[in-house]
């Protein structure tokens, strides 16, 4: 389907897994792709890759469903921990909201799956695909639109290269280079909170509940996964800064004031490591032959656990722009096709947006009517099938707005 003066339908700068998964989903539709990835293959292999790191992941159904597509889900499955209840709970006040699979209908709510374990077999598969070309290293240095095709050149091996493309997607990340050079606005809200991710084993057993846990500090997540659960802390910046250089002791302590006895005590803490709490909204997302994709268009705070499952609905919403464009005979580059995408993704990121940064400030109100109001507000959902099933639907991707 490459126009004649085209070396590849489609070039992706960021082999993160948003860029990765994009390049699966649309060489399946045959476009052939060309991944430019600055990291080595050698930290894939030996799980040192910044994007495919210890953080556990919560693949959505709807994710769920698109991995099964693209034929890696049973490899997924195999390294996956299912969630089939979350608890949702405010620390030192009344007031919780439970989610069970059996109460809502569905086989399992989630799934847990660690960035390093996706990111490798993602790898494995671009490598094998006969419409996708990958370099990596490979550091994009330079694009430019022309009016049939966008020519791009990066640095691998020490030498320039260059080819062209009809589309140009950056997935290059939340400080996307690509984004910046096209002069694209984008507006981030410092939540002045880092979230501390570390595993932690607890006395009792998980049975598959995730924990939510709200307090005027910040959002605290524990996600089930194997025999541990993988936290996600958020606290101010300086009383992050003082839990991540605490010796395990000390950290344990503090946890375990947060956390509370429902697990038990804690018997083990793995390493712990931080990220700065931010969000990031693009009100522009494509210019010229070139598109934002995942965290370069759309960074939430990992507290939602939404930021791939958004990325991902963005993938599918693409993958069917550009089916649709060919069927038409219009031109995957052009503004048109790329507005439209951008229409129908516009409003789905908003509301995600909007879920996460709701959870992320909702609870920085410490005042003994609003407390007890939110107290209220979690009786209200908890004891309403309906809400709880709208909130199952928002989380679970399953309402999407497209
Ligand atoms: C702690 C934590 C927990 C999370 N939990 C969840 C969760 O439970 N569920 C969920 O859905 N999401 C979660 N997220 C969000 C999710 O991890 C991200 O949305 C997703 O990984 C973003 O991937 P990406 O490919 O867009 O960006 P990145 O992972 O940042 O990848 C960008 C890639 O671009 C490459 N690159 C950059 N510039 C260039 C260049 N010039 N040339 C070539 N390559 C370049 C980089 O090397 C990198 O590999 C979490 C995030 C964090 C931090």
């Amino acid at each position: 389907m490459a126009h004649k003066t085209t070396d590849y339908d489609v070039t992706i700068v960021g082999g993160g897994i948003v860029g990765l998964a994009c390049a699966l989903s649309l060489a399946c539709e045959n476009y052939s792709v060309h991944v430019l990835e600055a990291g080595e293959p050698q930290q894939v292999r030996t799980n040192n890759h910044p994007s495919f790191d210890d953080r556990t992941l919560v693949v959505n159904p709807a994710s769920q469903l698109f991995w099964q597509q693209l034929g890696i889900w049973p490899e997924l499955a195999a390294h996956s921990t299912a969630v089939n209840r979350v608890h949702v709970s405010q620390q030192g006040r009344f007031g919780t909201v439970r989610f069970a699979h059996d109460e809502l209908n569905v086989a399992h709510l989630a799934h847990v799956v660690e960035a390093k374990v996706l990111g490798r077999i993602l790898w494995q598969q671009v490598t094998k695909h006969h419409n996708i070309s990958l370099s990596a290293p490979a550091q994009l240095t330079e694009f430019s639109a022309a009016k049939e095709d966008v020519l791009v050149q990066y640095k691998s091996d020490s030498s320039v290269k260059s080819h062209r493309s009809r589309l140009l997607l950056a997935a290059d990340g939340a400080r996307s280079w690509v984004r910046q050079k096209l002069g694209l606005t984008a507006i981030t809200k410092n939540y002045q909170r880092t979230a501390i991710i570390a595993n932690v084993v607890t006395e009792l057993p998980h049975n598959h509940c995730a924990y939510e846990r709200l307090s005027a500090s910040g959002p605290m997540a524990l996600l089930p996964f194997h025999d541990r659960m993988g936290l996600v802390w958020t606290l101010p910046e300086q009383q992050a800064q003082s839990m991540l250089q605490a010796d395990d002791k000390e950290f344990t302590t503090a946890l375990q004031q947060a956390m509370g006895y429902r697990l038990g005590r804690i018997s083990r803490i793995g390493q712990r490591s931080s990220y700065p709490l931010y969000r990031i909204t693009v009100p522009q997302q494509y210019k010229k032959r070139v598109l934002l994709m995942g965290n370069a268009a759309h960074t939430v705070s990992p507290v939602s656990a939404q930021g791939l499952n958004l990325g991902v609905r963005g993938i599918q919403r693409l993958t069917a722009s550009l089916v649709n464009a060919r069927n038409n005979n219009r031109d995957i580059g052009s503004d048109q096709v790329l507005s439209d995408y951008h229409n129908k993704s516009w409003p789905d990121q908003q509301a995600i947006l909007q879920y996460t940064d709701d959870l992320m400030t909702w609870f920085k109100l410490d005042q003994p009517i609003i407390n007890q109001l939110r107290s209220l507000g979690l009786l209200l959902v908890d004891s309403s099938p309906g809400l709880k099933n709208r909130l199952y639907r928002l989380a679970g991707g399953l309402s999407e707005v497209s």
